[in-house]
This record gives C-alpha cells, structure tokens and sequence, in this order.
C-alpha cells in the first residue's frame, strides 16, 4: 500500500511537471494533461452535438444573430493577431464558430477551440454590439487562457490519480461530451463549471485588451457588469445562470476599471480593423 502511495505521489509530480503550462495573455501557470488538439477535437463534436440536439433552437438570419458572428469575427481575428504578436498563434488551432441560439438562460460560452455560444437570454443585458463584445472577448479570452483546459486536468488529476497519465485518451467520445456538456451548463445547467475568481478576473483582464483591439471601446463593459449586478437584484434569490458563475459585484466593477487604461492602449476606435499598438506598448500581463 505504502509503494502504491509512493507511485502515486512520483506519478502526480512526474505529471505536474510534464502538463504545467503557460497562459498565453496573462502569463498565469496551470495545470494541463490533455493536448489542445484533443480537447479541440472532442470540443468540436461537444459542441456538434449541441446545436443539433432536439432542443437546441439556432437562429439564423436575424439582425440579432447576425451581430453574433460579425462581432465573434471581429474579436475572433483581434485575438489571433494577438497570439500573433506574442508568438503563440501556431498553438492555437482555432476552428471559430458563433451561434446565437434560443433561450430564456442568461448564458454565453466559449469551448476550447472557438465554439461559441451567444443564448438569447443574455442579448438585453448586452444591447449594443460593444456589449456583446464585452461577453464574447470574456468567454474567448477563458478559452485562450485554457481555464476550462486546467479545470478539465485538475479533475482529472483529483480523481484519477496514478491511472490519469493515460486518462485522456481512454475517455470515450461520449465520456467527452458529458464533460462539456456540465463544463458548459448544456442540458442542466446545475453542476456547472464554475471558474475560480483569479480566473474571472483574468479573463476581464484579457477580454477587455481583445475587445479594444477588435474596436469596441472598453468602458463598455463597465456599463455591461452594472446592467448584471442589476439583473441580480431583480432576481432575487435565483439569479441568472451566467451570474452563478460570474457573480457581479462591488469588487468586479472595481478591478475592471482598474484594467481600463491597459485595455485603452489598443483601443483605436474603429470596430473591426483589430489594430495595436506599436510593439514598445506589447507586455506580457502578469495576474497571479
Ligand atoms: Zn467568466
């Protein structure tokens, strides 16, 4: 039992070692056992599954819809032209897809290689295409920092221990989805993931740089996070599902605003152009 043990632990570390990665916009440390073209694979058939599942109603051809994949697009090749710049883009096998779908769920989300997802219900608390943008560069900056990656390889780490090193690739392709469909709250949305505050906080952080580059002004995502904080209160006690894992609060708006003048430097004005500035103002982030 005690040599067991001893494997145990010397496998956890030889793993740790082997799967600790880098974040590409914020420079955070995490854990990471599965190689992103699996997770981008098995995400792809996830979120496959998704769309065409019985109660999964798309909408096409709407205006709504149609700001969707205009303002994923264009936060969609801010974020690559960052990756760019910093020299990481080849790690990034991005394969974008944004879909706006019907439901009453204040939810959006992004799955590991650019599967995302706008539901109805969040649309009159973004209003404007900023306010979108806001949603959409928080949900893709989570995928490009890997949040639901790390939070995939910790549970895996957790319950698998010794056998884990070989876990990823004896999961079964439904084994998979199940795990996506609770990472992203599709079906029941009880159990789902819930990113930790360092991560909500670094994906403000990132998502406010991408949505300035793409050329939506910044500031309104502050706007976006009261309009939250104030659904919250209408709801009293049950509040909307994006809330349960994004609470709104005092402190969010506060480290936001904090983040504005960082975020500002990439903001040129014009949606769409995903300009920069020049490299002298390109620093890697540092949020621990
Ligand atoms: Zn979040």
């Amino acid at each position: 039992m005690k040599k067991y043990f001893k494997y145990t632990v010397f496998a956890l570390v030889a793993a740790v070692l082997a799967g600790c990665a880098t974040s590409a916009i914020t420079g955070r440390k995490y854990l990471k056992l599965v190689d992103s073209q699996t997770i981008n694979d098995q995400a792809s058939l996830a979120y496959k599954e998704f769309l065409s599942d019985a109660n999964t109603k798309v909408i096409t051809g709407t205006a709504e819809a149609t700001a969707v994949k205009r303002v994923g697009n264009n936060i969609a090749a801010a974020t690559m032209k960052y990756l760019q710049q910093k020299g990481v883009a080849d790690q990034y096998n991005f394969n974008w897809e944004f879909n706006l779908v019907q439901s009453s769920d204040v939810n959006a989300w992004c799955m590991p290689g650019g599967k995302v997802a706008v539901y109805t219900g969040i649309l009159p608390l973004t209003g404007t295409d900023a306010g979108l943008a806001t949603v959409m560069g928080h949900e893709i900056a989570h995928a490009i920092e890997e949040h639901s990656v790390a939070q995939i390889s910790n549970q895996m780490a957790l319950q698998m221990g010794a056998q884990m090193l070989g876990a990823a690739s004896q999961m079964s392709n439904s084994q998979w989805v199940s795990i996506f469909n609770q990472a992203y709250g599709i079906g029941a949305p009880v159990g789902m993931l819930s990113f930790s505050r360092k991560d909500e906080l670094a994906a403000d952080r990132a998502g406010l740089i991408i949505m300035a580059m793409a050329g939506y002004d910044p500031n309104a995502a502050i706007t976006f996070w009261e309009r939250m904080a104030g659904a919250k209160a209408d709801n009293g006690s049950t509040p909307p599902e994006f809330l349960s894992t994004h609470p709104s609060d005092a402190r969010r708006i506060t480290e936001l605003q904090k983040y504005i003048p960082e975020a500002m430097k990439y903001y040129t004005g014009n949606t769409g152009s995903s300009s920069s500035p020049s490299t002298k103002n390109m620093k890697t982030i540092h949020i621990k």
